[in-house]
């Protein structure tokens, strides 16, 4: 039978909400992955002195506390049987906007449109624009490291973090900013949790032979848009260990961390200027993928685009059976294999068309590409509504077997891409399966979705055999196995073929 008190004598000390009914334990049991598993119990922490309260308790009790936002993580980072921390409620305040520095600090359940709204006033904004900006949070957004469809320009969550304060499973509470030498040497000769920390990061990065598995096993530094494991090596070359590093700033851990290291009650965040005010989108149509993937290359190495975005034939048919999608379709010349939709912005009208004829230029000059048209002004949302449509419209394939969300968020360097897909086409042929392609090429990650029918046994078996293959063939490129989405616990179990280090036990 369900404890009608899980947490004892806390539910009396709490300013904030407990809630330990089944309906609302069920409506915290999910996310937007397909896990589910009901939480003993929901909180929602009034203020910072809440938290305290809460960690502490959940420490000398031993029980799991999740923290969580909005709950739009697709990989169960917000599922599971402990305590469920709903930050969004309460701690939802902007506490600064220093325009003048381009930064501001807020508690975790701020979200993302929120903020940008109050920045958008000073002529700033968060640069990764996640597509679920109506509901996300910053606390969630930082601890899945979330990027946006112009990664290109803006990284991830964790190239604008500046500092990150909270509580340690311990109960410490700690703050997370960048510091010199000396202030890390003083950190590890602290007493404690925090001290514990420093010492283990002196320990990992002074290590030579680790140090040089870091570097060999974690996924490539050109590749922007990497989620898998703990990001242990962004601070490899940071000033403790490498004099002309810059400074050690444990928030950029904690970014990508999905709640397992940090509570965290709030966050600073580096601004950036609104984006260039003239764009226009290059739809460049491909009789081959291949050839997309090519042109993808010249496009990112040689033409400074803000996004290039891919869509598959397989993709582009479905979105012929939707009234709406076909109306979108209005660029679409001839049955191209592939498209690449690619932004190019700038300052002047004037230079982004000539942008554009260097590109076009390109492509022709390589052989690359058949059609190249632009399209400018109001034109543009409907074709990003095409691409996003994406999403959707897989669901709609005839038949049972239909593109499943199996090695949904790879990401590979751009360079690698055309080897990685053949590898991949390779790989599903053996099985007799094929795929659909679309998203990010420009970064390199791909949705990569085989197509199964999950209601036979053979495809069921299959599903677990081409998630293992795949990881594979994503470690042989020095890839990520999570783009953007995240370890949680549909990837946590590959975290050790990734990013294979004997320390992270
Ligand atoms: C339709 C759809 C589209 C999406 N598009 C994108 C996209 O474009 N780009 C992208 O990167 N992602 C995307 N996502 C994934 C998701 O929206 C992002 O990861 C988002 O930033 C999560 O924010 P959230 O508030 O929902 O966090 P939650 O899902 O609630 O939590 C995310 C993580 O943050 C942790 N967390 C939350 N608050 C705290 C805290 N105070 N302290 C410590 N840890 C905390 C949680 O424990 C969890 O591990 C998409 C998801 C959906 C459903």
């Amino acid at each position: 039978m369900d404890d009608p008190n899980p947490l004892g004598e806390l539910d009396n000390l709490l300013k904030g909400e407990v809630l330990t009914d089944t309906v609302s334990r069920t409506l915290y049991a999910t996310d937007a992955s397909v896990y589910q598993a009901l939480p003993q119990a929901v909180i929602l922490p009034r203020d910072v002195t809440d938290v305290s309260m809460i960690v502490r308790w959940a420490a000398q009790k031993g029980i799991p506390l999740i923290p969580r936002g909005a709950g739009t993580s697709l990989a169960g980072q917000v599922v599971g049987n402990g305590v469920v921390v709903d930050v969004s409620a309460h701690l939802n305040h902007i506490l600064e906007i220093n325009a003048q520095e381009g930064w501001a600090e807020v508690e975790p359940g701020v979200v993302l449109d929120d903020l940008n709204r109050a920045a958008g006033r000073h002529g700033l904004f968060f640069g990764p624009e996640t597509s679920t900006s109506n509901r996300c949070t910053m606390g969630g957004m930082v601890a899945n490291n979330s990027c946006g469809s112009h990664s290109m320009v803006y990284g991830s969550t964790r190239d604008h973090i500046l500092e990150v304060k909270g509580f340690l499973a311990s109960g410490d509470e700690v703050t997370f900013r960048p510091m010199q030498k000396w202030e890390f040497d003083k950190k590890c000769r602290e007493e404690g949790a925090e001290g514990d920390i420093y010492r283990l990061m002196r320990e990992i990065y002074t290590d030579n032979p680790v140090r040089k598995q870091i570097r060999k096993e974690f996924p490539h530094p050109d590749i922007k848009r990497r989620n898998s494991g703990y990001a242990l090596d962004v601070l490899l070359d940071t000033a403790p260990f490498n004099p002309q590093g810059e400074l050690f700033n444990l928030a950029r851990l904690i970014a990508g961390s999905e709640g397992t290291l940090l509570f965290m009650t709030s966050v600073k965040v580096a601004l950036v200027p609104v984006p260039a005010p003239h764009k226009l989108l290059l739809c460049a149509h491909f009789s081959s993928l291949q050839e997309a993937l090519l042109a993808n290359i010249e496009a990112v190495h040689h033409h400074s685009p803000d996004a290039v975005e891919l869509m598959d034939k397989k993709i582009l048919d479905l979105t012929l059976d939707n009234p709406l999608q076909r109306t979108n379709r209005f660029f679409v010349e001839g049955d191209p294999a592939a498209l690449l939709l690619i932004e190019l912005s700038g300052e002047e009208e004037a230079t982004i068309f000539e942008k554009a004829a260097g590109l076009t230029a390109a492509f022709k000059a390589l052989g690359l590409g058949y059609a190249f048209p632009i399209v400018t002004g109001k034109e543009i949302s409907r074709v990003w509504a095409l691409r996003k449509a994406g999403l959707g419209v897989l669901s709609n394939m005839k038949g049972d077997a239909r593109p499943v969300t199996l090695i949904e968020d790879t990401a590979v360097r751009v360079d690698d891409l055309p080897a990685y897909v053949e590898d991949i086409n390779a790989m599903l042929g053996k099985f007799g399966k094929s795929c659909v392609y679309h998203a990010h090429a420009g970064s390199g990650e791909l949705h990569i979705r085989p197509v199964l029918n999950l209601k036979e046994s053979a495809d069921i078996k299959l599903f677990r055999q081409i998630a293992e293959e795949t990881a594979g063939i994503v470690k042989k490129y020095h890839g990520s196995l999570s783009g953007e989405h995240g370890d949680g616990r549909l990837r946590g179990e590959f975290i050790p073929l990734m990013v294979a280090l004997p320390i992270m036990n």
